[in-house]
C-alpha cells in the first residue's frame, strides 16, 4: 500500500488515494457520523506530549494542558490518563476537568477576571495554584480564602515585556496588553502577596503569547524571569515552582516552530548556566499538544463560479471553524479522496453562514466537484472549543481515533439541543 503522511501532520496520511487518520479512513467516519466532523489522532497527541517529556527528561516537571485549546471531555480524559494536570481559565473548565476524571490537585487557574465564586469553587476543590494576574486580584483572593479558613496557593503572572521590535507577533507578553503584572511591579506585588493572610506564595509564571515559532522570545522572557526570581528570593520570598506558560506554535502554512524538545534543550542551557536547572518546572501547552492532531471533515455542497472569484461552498462554517473569521488564520484544506487527473481551480472555500466573514480558506487551488469531501487541517486547537450555534447550527460531532479504533466523543447537536435553555413567553 502506498502511504504518504502530510508534512507537519503526523498520523494523517493518504493511503491509496484516501485520507486516513491513523488506521481509520476519514470518509468512513464521515459516512457514519456525517459532516462537518472533527477527527483527532491519539497517537499525534501522545507524540506531542512525549516531545515535551523528552525535553524535560531528568527534570522536575508538571505539565498542565491548557484546556481552552480543546476542552472536549474525552480529550481531557486522555491527558489526565497521561498524568497531565490542566491550566484552566474558568470555573466551568474546572467542572469539565472533574467530569473527565482529572484531579483538582493538578489544576492551575489562569485568567485576568476570576470571580469570587470561581475562586471559592477552586479553593474548595483544592487546586494546585492560582496564577494571579493583578494586584487587585491578590487582595480579593486573600479575602475569599480567609473567609473559607484557607490559604490560596499563588503564582504571579509576570508580563516580561519582551521587545516587540524583535518579536512583533507576541501578543500577550507586551506592556500594552491586559495580561500579567508589569515587570517593574513584580517585587512589590510579591511582597504584598507574602504579607496577605489568605495567600501562600508558591510560584511565578509567564505566558508570552501563542503560535510562537521562534526560540528567542522564550530565551528573552526566561532571562527576565530569572532576574525577577533572584530579586524576589533575595527579598526573602522563596519561589517553589517556575511556570513557562504555553504558546509554542504549530505548522499551519509552512511555519517552522522548534520541536518542544529542541526548544527546551536551548532553554535548559540557560537555566543550567544560571543555576536554576533543578527547580520544579511547570508548562501550560495547549495548541502544540492538539492542534495538528485534528482535522475537520466537510462536504462540498455547491460550486459557484463567478467573474472575480469561484466559491466552493462547504457544510462547515465559521461557527465550527472560527479562526479564519476571527484572526484571518490559515488552515490547509485537502481532499479526502484526491481527483487524480482533473484540473485544479482557484476557490474561496466558504460556509453557509450569512456573513461575508464566513470563509475557511481563500484562493485555494482545488480539484473538486459537488459532493466531494474535504479535510480542513490543523483543526484540533481553538476550533471546537470556540465553536458556536450561530445561525442555529448544531455543533459538529467529534471522533477520537486510536490505531484502528474510532471513538465517537461528541454527538452532533440537534436544533432542539441549541434551544433547550430557552423559554417561550407565558
Ligand atoms: C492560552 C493559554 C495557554 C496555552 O496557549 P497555547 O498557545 O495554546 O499553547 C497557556 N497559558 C495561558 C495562561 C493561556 O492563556
Amino acid at each position: 500500500m502506498n502511504s504518504t503522511e502530510l508534512p507537519g501532520h503526523p498520523h494523517i496520511a493518504y493511503r491509496d488515494n484516501a485520507l486516513f487518520v491513523e488506521d481509520v479512513r476519514v470518509s468512513d467516519l464521515a459516512r457514519d457520523h456525517g459532516t462537518p466532523l472533527f477527527v483527532y489522532s491519539t497517537a499525534s497527541m501522545r507524540e506531542a506530549l512525549a516531545a515535551y517529556q523528552r525535553g524535560f527528561a531528568g527534570r522536575k516537571l508538571h505539565i498542565c494542558y491548557a484546556m481552552k485549546a480543546n476542552s472536549s471531555l474525552a480529550m481531557l480524559q486522555f491527558f489526565a490518563r497521561q498524568g497531565c494536570g490542566f491550566d484552566i481559565v474558568s470555573g466551568g473548565e474546572l467542572e469539565r476537568v472533574l467530569a473527565a476524571g482529572g484531579e483538582a490537585g493538578k489544576v492551575i487557574f489562569s485568567g485576568v477576571g476570576k470571580t469570587r465564586a470561581e475562586m471559592r469553587q477552586a479553593l474548595q476543590a483544592g487546586i494546585l495554584c492560582f496564577n494571579v494576574e493583578s494586584e487587585a486580584e491578590l487582595e480579593v483572593l486573600s479575602e475569599v480564602a480567609t473567609a473559607l479558613g484557607k490559604r490560596a496557593p499563588v503564582s504571579i503572572r509576570v508580563n516580561p515585556n519582551v521587545d516587540p521590535k524583535t518579536h512583533p507577533y507576541i501578543s500577550t507578553g507586551l506592556k500594552g496588553n491586559k495580561f500579567g503584572v508589569a515587570h517593574e511591579r513584580t517585587l512589590a506585588t510579591y511582597q504584598r502577596a507574602a504579607a496577605l493572610p489568605g495567600l501562600q506564595v508558591v510560584g511565578i509564571d509567564f505566558h508570552i503569547g501563542s503560535q510562537i515559532t521562534e526560540v528567542s522570545p522564550y530565551l528573552d522572557a526566561t532571562d527576565r524571569l530569572l532576574d525577577l526570581i533572584e530579586l524576589i528570593e533575595a527579598a526573602g520570598i522563596p519561589i517553589h515552582h517556575i511556570d513557562f506558560g504555553g504558546g509554542l506554535g504549530i505548522n499551519y502554512n509552512g511555519d517552522t516552530p522548534p520541536a518542544a524538545d529542541a526548544l527546551w534543550q536551548q532553554l535548559f542551557a540557560k537555566l543550567d548556566a544560571r543555576g536554576f536547572g533543578d527547580r520544579q518546572f511547570m508548562i501550560e501547552p495547549g495548541r502544540s499538544l492538539v492542534g495538528n492532531a485534528g482535522l475537520c471533515a466537510t462536504e462540498v455542497l455547491y460550486l459557484k463560479p463567478g467573474e472575480e472569484k469561484n466559491f466552493c461552498i462547504v457544510d462547515a462554517a465559521m461557527n465550527d471553524l472560527p479562526r479564519p473569521a476571527m484572526y484571518q488564520a490559515y488552515h490547509a484544506i485537502v481532499p479526502l479522496q484526491p481527483r487524480t487527473g482533473s484540473p485544479a481551480q482557484e476557490y474561496d472555500v466558504v460556509g453557509p453562514v450569512c456573513e461575508s466573514g464566513d470563509w475557511i480558506g481563500r484562493d485555494r487551488s482545488l480539484a473538486v466537484q459537488q459532493g466531494d469531501q474535504l479535510a480542513v487541517l490543523s483543526a484540533g486547537a481553538y476550533c471546537m472549543a470556540m465553536s458556536s450555534n450561530y445561525n442555529t447550527r448544531g455543533r459538529a460531532a467529534e471522533v477520537l481515533v486510536d490505531g484502528g479504533q474510532a471513538h465517537l466523543i461528541r454527538t452532533r447537536e440537534t436544533a432542539a439541543d441549541t434551544f433547550r435553555n430557552e423559554h417561550l413567553l407565558p
